[in-house]
């Protein structure tokens, strides 16, 4: 059964690579504000999954719904964009030459002319709002540094808040993690929890830890396998699950 505050819809969801089906009759409704969690082994369809949603790959055959009205599979990637889904890569890809403000005002200008934005003057409630994403995700003390000279962790934040520019309903987060210290682990768990309710965010990450963290008692996490869901529930809800236990035991 289907809640009523269902934000993205992905239903009976094929794809195939030569005959290969690396998503297998994929089914996962995400909610609006929910902070998802997907894990798997390598090779479960999970970039494939996110190569759907974004417009990246298109399926055999299945249904992809945003909100109510918008079908994912009828548009195109700058469409799903500009539709709200906005879509975090591993590795952190900001301007290295360019501050952390300014990196932050060229994403809210989206794709037009670098040098208008960067010469405008921002409106009070731009500013307003760069100012509050620049403290959401802890860089007030960074404001006119350039963006290289920030640690891995730090320029994983600012292509977060540069996302978030965009004031995309839903967030697809690709291994934040990846390469970061403890602390800047816990960091990223506490920015992306505080991002739930306002947007909706799906994570897919193979630190274990980092996922206990994010997903806490009560979220749902999601395992995929061979293209499917094989188990959904809480963390200890599938961690206890022997299907689940099997497939991670053989990897
Ligand atoms: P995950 O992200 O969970 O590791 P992927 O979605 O990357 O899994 O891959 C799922 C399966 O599909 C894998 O077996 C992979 O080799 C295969 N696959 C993914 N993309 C392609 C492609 N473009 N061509 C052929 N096979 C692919």
């Amino acid at each position: 059964d289907v809640s009523h505050n269902v934000l993205l819809y992905l239903e009976d969801i094929t794809v195939s690579f030569d005959g290969f089906k690396a998503i297998n009759n994929l089914n996962m409704y995400i909610n609006d504000g929910e902070l998802r969690c997907i894990i798997g082994p390598n090779g479960a369809g999970k970039t494939t999954m996110m190569d759907i949603i974004t417009g990246k790959t298109q399926p055999d055959s299945g249904s992809a719904w945003f909100g109510q009205t918008i079908n994912l599979l009828e548009m195109d990637e700058p469409a799903i964009a500009q539709a709200g889904i906005g879509r975090k890569f591993q590795k952190p890809t900001v301007f290295e030459e360019l501050s952390v403000w300014e990196n932050l005002e060229l994403a809210m200008a989206g794709n037009r002319n670098v040098w208008s934005i960067l010469n405008a003057r921002l409106n009070s409630e731009q500013s307003a709002m760069l100012l509050e994403t620049i403290e959401l995700i802890g860089l007030q003390a960074n404001t006119q540094m350039l963006a290289g000279r920030l640690s891995h962790g730090q320029k994983q934040w600012l292509e977060i808040g540069m996302l978030l520019m965009q004031k995309p309903r839903l967030l697809l987060v690709d291994e934040p993690v990846a390469g970061m210290t403890h602390q800047e682990m816990d960091r990223t768990a506490e920015l992306l929890i505080s991002l739930a309710g306002r947007h909706s965010v799906v994570v897919v990450e193979h630190d274990m830890d980092f996922v206990r963290n994010l997903a806490g008692k009560d979220r749902t996490v999601t395992v995929l396998h061979q293209g499917s869901v094989l188990s959904e529930g809480t963390m200890s809800k599938v961690q206890q699950d022997p299907k689940v236990v099997e497939v991670y035991l053989g990897e």
